[in-house]
Formats: structure tokens, sequence, C-alpha cells
């Protein structure tokens, strides 16, 4: 895939940020908790269409969601020159403290309610859209979750630095982790980066403008481009002088 430069950059930023603004309508299909309280009624909700949708994506496009549609990324990214300081890989085992248990609970609720028995990829929103109110719930309720969801995101973003939300906070990369890892598994063509490291001059700028904080330099002297915390943001991509790094549609580890 060849590279209109900057332009590509600016049309993500556009796209996360519309991801953003966009969030009170889609919240809810991202909800860790309407997918338990789905579970134990045997519905199959939106959040778990979802879900599985970002688990089988990845196996072909890695964590490309991350990088270029999720609204946390419209959040966070803006707050880079706020705090941009680079997150510590330590960060990212929290999210995993997060998901396991809460893997765990959606399964036992699903075997409570006797496996998965209906269909309703609205559940959890009025028409369609999350932070709304109907009957059963007032609106306040649902502008409260949104801001609570938000708030944190920003809060551990300014806290930790960089993304700081998708390294310890976010319960969605785990599922485009674990794709990408049974991709590796079997090394099929997929998305990814592929680096040329003889054309490498050591400048850089790869490094200090991921938005992940992975060490972009390090991983082309090494050779090896593949990184869990890789989003395919493309920033390294669009940003190396001597275009030392590509994406590629290949096999590979
Ligand atoms: S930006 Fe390009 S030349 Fe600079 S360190 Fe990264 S890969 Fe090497
Ligand atoms: S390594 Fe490159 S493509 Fe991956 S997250 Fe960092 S800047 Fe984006």
């Amino acid at each position: 895939m060849d590279r209109p430069p900057l332009r590509r950059q600016a049309i993500r930023r556009i796209l996360i940020l519309l991801s953003f603004i966009a969030f009170p309508v889609t919240m809810n299909y991202f909800s860790p908790y309407l997918i338990v309280e789905s579970a134990f009624q045997g519905i199959v909700n939106g959040s778990l269409i979802v879900f599985a949708s970002m688990f089988v994506s990845s196996l072909v496009v890695g964590r490309l969601w991350c990088g270029w549609m999720c609204p946390a990324a419209g959040l966070q990214e803006p707050l880079v020159p706020v705090n941009g300081r680079r997150v510590g890989r330590r960060a990212g085992l929290v999210k995993w403290f997060i998901w396991v248990p809460w893997m765990g609970l959606v399964l036992l609720a699903v075997a409570r309610a006797g496996g998965y028995t209906s269909f309703d990829p609205l559940y959890g929103t009025v028409a369609g859209i999350s932070v709304a109110g109907d009957a059963h719930r007032p609106v306040i309720a649902a502008y409260a979750v949104y801001f609570i969801v938000v708030l944190l995101f920003f809060g551990v973003a300014m806290l930790l630095g960089r993304r700081g939300g998708c390294h310890a906070l976010c319960w969605m990369a785990p599922f485009m982790i674990a794709g990408r890892s049974v991709r590796n598994l079997f090394a099929w063509p997929s998305l990814r980066l592929i680096s040329h490291p003889p054309a490498c001059t050591q400048c850089g700028t790869c490094t200090s403008v991921c938005p992940m904080s992975i060490n972009v330099q390090a991983m082309v002297a090494r050779g090896g481009m593949e990184n869990i915390d890789c989003v395919l943001c493309g920033s390294c991509v669009d940003s190396c002088p001597n275009r030392v790094i590509r994406y590629s549609l290949s096999a590979g580890r």
C-alpha cells in the first residue's frame, strides 16, 4: 500500500474524532455492562456482536479498528499535546485484570440462562440510540453513564500519557490482541507493518510520533514489526523521512 503522506493521517484524525462525536449514539454497542445483563437473559445484544466482530476482523486487519475508528482514540489522541508521556508496558497488564473476570462473568451468565436464545442488537438503546431516555430510564441516567465513561478515559490518558486508557482500561483491545495472536500462530496473509532496516538513519521520528508509545525505531532495528500494542494507525509509516516502514498485506508473524 503506497502512501499519500500526511493526508492519510488527517483523514484518520477526522475519522476518530467523528467516532468520538458519535459516541452518545454508539456507546451502548461497546458496553461491557449490557453484554452481561443481556447474557443473563440469553440475549445476543449489540456489544456482543461488536466485540465478536472485532475479534473476527483482527484475524485479518489486526487492531486497525483502534487506530482508525475507535471513539476513545478520538478522545485521547487530541490530549497528547497536553500529556504526551510514553506509557510503559506494565500499564498494559491492567486491562487483562479487567477483561479476564469480566469474560468469566459473561460466560457464567450465559450458562445460567441456558445459552443464547434470542437476538436483540438494539438491546439497552432507545430506537438504536444510546444516550436517550424512555419510560423505563430517564435520559439523565444515560448521560451519567456517558460522562463517567468519557471522564474515565480522559482521566487515565491525562494521568498515564499517550492513549493511556487504551493500554490500561480498554476492555475491547484484548479481543483484537487475541485475534491477532491467532493470526500470528497460523501466519496467514493479513494487514501488517513491514520495514526496510538498511534505509533507517535512526532519527527516532517514528518512535516520537507513535500514539501507542511503541519503540518503533527498535522494532525496525531488529527487523520485526509485530507488537501487540500496534493499532496500525500508520503515523510511523507516514512520518518516516526515508520511507522505511510500509503497510503490507502479507503473511508472517
Ligand atoms: S523514522 Fe524512519 S529513519 Fe527515522 S528511526 Fe524511524 S524508521 Fe528509522
Ligand atoms: S507502530 Fe506505527 S502503526 Fe503501530 S501504533 Fe505506532 S505509529 Fe501506529
